[in-house]
C-alpha cells in the first residue's frame, strides 16, 4: 500500500509524479505515523488493546480470504486495498476537518443579518460561510467544488460596502448585471 500512497502537498511531488523518497521520509519521521514489524507491536505503539486490535485486523483479512468485495464492519470496498500480511505495518493518525458549511444566518441583498421576522438587525452584517455566502441562496443545500470562495469574497465586498455606508462612508455596493438585461424579463 505504501507504494500507492500519495501526499497532496507539493513537497511530496514532482509535477504529476509522486516523490517516493519524500513519502518514505514522511512515513519514517512523522510524529503522527507509527511503524512496526508486527501487528501486536503496532497495537502497543498506538496504545490500543492488543487482542481487540488483532481480532479486528483478522476479521478484515478474512474478508479477503472469503473473496468479499466489501469488508463486513463498515462496508468499505476492498478493491483498492490489500490484506494486512506484509510488514512493516504503519498506523496513521487522521484529523478530520470541515471543508465547508452551508447555512448559518440569513441575510438580505445588503448582507444585513435578518431576525426571525426577516427584519434587518441594526448594525449587523454577515458574509461568507457564516451567512451561507448570500443568505444561503447561492449554494442551497449542496455546493459544487469551487463554489465557496468566490461568493465568500463577493459577499464580503457587499457587506463591507453597506456597513461603511451605514457608518456614513461611501455609496454602499450594488452589483451590476454581467450581461445586458433583456427587455421584458
Ligand atoms: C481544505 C479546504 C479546501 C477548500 N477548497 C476550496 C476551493 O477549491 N474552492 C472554493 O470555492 N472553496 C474552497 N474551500 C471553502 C472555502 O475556503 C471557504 O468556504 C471560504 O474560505 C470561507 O470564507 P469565509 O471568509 O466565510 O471564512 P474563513 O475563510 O474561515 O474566514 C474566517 C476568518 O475569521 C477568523 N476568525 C475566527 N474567529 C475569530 C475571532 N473571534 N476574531 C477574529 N477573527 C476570527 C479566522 O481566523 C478566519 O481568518 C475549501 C476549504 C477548505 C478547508
Amino acid at each position: 500500500m505504501t507504494a500507492k500512497m500519495e501526499v497532496a502537498d507539493p513537497y511530496y511531488r514532482d509535477g504529476d509524479k509522486v516523490r517516493r523518497d519524500k513519502v518514505q521520509e514522511l512515513l519514517n519521521s512523522s510524529p503522527y505515523i507509527k511503524k512496526a514489524d508486527s501487528l501486536s507491536e503496532l497495537a502497543q505503539k498506538i496504545e490500543v488493546d492488543i487482542s481487540s486490535f488483532l481480532s479486528e485486523v483478522e476479521k478484515y483479512n478474512q474478508a479477503f480470504d472469503a473473496g468479499s468485495e466489501r469488508e463486513p464492519a463498515f462496508g468499505k470496498s476492498l478493491k483498492q486495498s490489500k490484506k494486512f500480511d506484509t510488514p512493516p505495518y504503519y498506523a496513521i493518525q487522521l484529523f478530520p476537518l470541515a471543508r465547508k458549511n452551508f447555512g448559518g444566518v440569513k441575510t438580505d441583498l445588503r448582507c444585513r443579518v435578518l431576525d426571525k421576522y426577516f427584519e434587518p438587525i441594526p448594525g449587523l452584517y454577515a458574509a461568507g460561510e457564516v451567512a451561507g455566502m448570500a443568505g444561503g441562496h447561492i449554494n442551497g443545500k449542496a455546493g459544487l467544488e469551487g463554489t465557496m470562495l468566490g461568493p465568500s469574497i463577493f459577499s464580503g465586498r457587499v457587506a463591507g460596502g453597506w456597513a461603511a455606508h451605514e457608518a456614513g462612508f461611501g455609496p454602499g455596493f450594488v452589483g451590476k448585471p454581467n450581461r445586458p438585461v433583456m427587455r421584458g424579463l
